[in-house]
């Protein structure tokens, strides 16, 4: 089992209401802000205690409501005086905002939201958890237009649109233009040059860094988010009638070397695939326009080997099982294409609760015929949709069980790899670290 104790800490401390480094140590609560902030800050806290106590979870969220319900105005007061960046996009954004602090934190203490609450109360809630200078909020991409509005973020990090909780996000050229409303003048944005609904979005910054940080998924692209029109692919890249095209990268992958302004590194990351080399190349233009070297910002990068238990490897007493979040279309796309590169027997576990969205339709959208030829067992309250889709693929041998402890016990000894969902995801965790545990 790899060792995530600092992320442990930084959560538990996390869970305490107390703003923690990368180490975990506890820094004390911040002064200097209005009377109302302040017992607006101390009384979420106490919510939140109260709802840990309770048992009814973690309770950040409940804490960042009582404080926003108390002082309203809060965010810019807590924002002001900070350099503080935003990261957001449909995928990647809780990795790339990880590997963005771990850079930042080379030069000084960081506050982030490292336990992923990234709506408009768990990013109140980090902000007020701590006061230092520097602060990195994941964002989501609904909450986006608020967040740049309210903290007026220095430096804006895109990563990518696509489909994702189609009950929630309805279009993605709706979210591209709420996006570009909101950050007309922006200071800095670094954004994947790859991705025209991004691209859209941030023509009105000031200043913009480019990265070609791809697109696995390109169904959410083949048409401008401008005009309606196609989009004509090539090797150059992608542009529309309307004028509206790839721009010039900054920064680019070549296998695992990072090119950038004057720059070729090594990547050399502790976490795994294309996906999150792109996002570390999103995280070092990001850091290197607020002041960090490339190198010392790969430096930390390297050190993060798994992100909210996403990467983690659980060793049972017969297996060692490395668990992976696919959460839509475009992140099960990513997923696949990492289990694909070793040919471990497989455990996709797949639910339709909550922020999982309703509808699983989508699993038709994604080719899982290259699992053909390898031992799969499924699970999850929507085994059955997977199963079927996996019957249409051409796997036939696909076995099913009742919870993931279920699926590894049908599987041969050794490495597995377990692809989940959200909330599938979030309960393989669970069992897999109490079975560890429990050896
Ligand atoms: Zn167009």
């Amino acid at each position: 089992m790899t060792s995530l104790l600092p992320q442990h800490r930084r959560d538990a401390a996390a869970a305490d209401g107390v703003a923690a480094d990368l180490a975990g140590r506890p820094r004390p609560p911040a002064v200097g802000r209005s009377r109302r902030v302040a017992t607006a800050t101390r009384l979420g806290h106490l919510a939140e205690v109260s709802s840990r106590l309770s048992g009814l979870g973690a309770g950040g969220v409940i804490g960042g409501r009582v404080l926003l319900a108390l002082a309203p105005g809060a965010v810019p007061e807590l924002a002001r005086g900070r350099s503080l960046a935003l990261v957001s996009g449909t995928n990647g954004k809780t990795t790339t905002t990880a590997l963005l602090a771990a850079a930042l934190r080379t030069q000084a203490p960081v506050d982030t939201n490292a336990d992923g609450a990234n709506t408009q109360a768990g990013m109140v809630r980090a902000l007020a958890a701590g006061d230092a200078a520097t602060v990195v909020l994941e964002t989501d991409e609904g909450w986006l237009p608020w967040a740049v509005r309210q903290t007026r973020a220095s430096t804006t990090v895109l990563l990518n649109l696509s489909r994702d909780q189609l009950h929630r996000h309805h279009e993605v050229a709706h979210v591209a233009r709420a996006w570009r409303d909101a950050l007309d003048g922006a200071e800095h944005v670094v954004a994947n040059a790859d991705d025209p609904a991004v691209v859209l979005a941030c023509l009105g910054a000031r200043n913009r860094t480019w990265v070609a940080a791809g697109t696995r998924w390109r169904e959410d692209a083949r048409v401008c988010p401008r005009c309606g029109h196609e989009i004509v692919s090539d090797d150059g890249g992608w542009r529309c009638r309307c004028g509206l095209c790839r721009p010039r990268p900054q920064w680019w992958t070549e296998g695992d070397d990072l090119v950038g302004p004057a720059t070729r590194l090594t990547l050399g990351l502790g976490l795994p695939g294309a996906a999150n080399r792109a996002n570390a190349a999103m995280a070092v233009a990001a850091a290197a326009g607020l002041g960090v070297s490339p190198e010392g910002a790969l430096g930390a990068m390297r050190t993060v080997r798994g992100v909210a238990g996403r990467y983690e490897v659980f060793a049972t007493r017969t297996h060692s099982a490395r668990l992976t979040l696919a959460k839509n279309p475009a992140s099960w796309l990513e997923a696949l294409d990492m289990v694909g590169a070793r040919s471990r027997p497989l455990v996709l576990a797949f639910n339709s609760d909550g922020v999982d969205g309703r509808d699983p339709s989508w699993l038709y959208d994604v080719p899982f015929d290259g699992l053909a030829g390898r031992p799969v067992v499924v699970t999850g309250r929507r085994a059955t949709d997977m199963l079927v889709r996996l019957e249409m693929a051409g796997l036939h041998d696909v076995r099913r069980a009742g919870d993931v402890a279920a699926a590894l016990s049908l599987l041969p000894a050794g490495e597995v790899d377990v692809v989940a969902n959200y909330t599938a995801f979030q309960e393989a965790r669970r069992a897999l670290g109490h079975r560890c545990h429990g050896r």
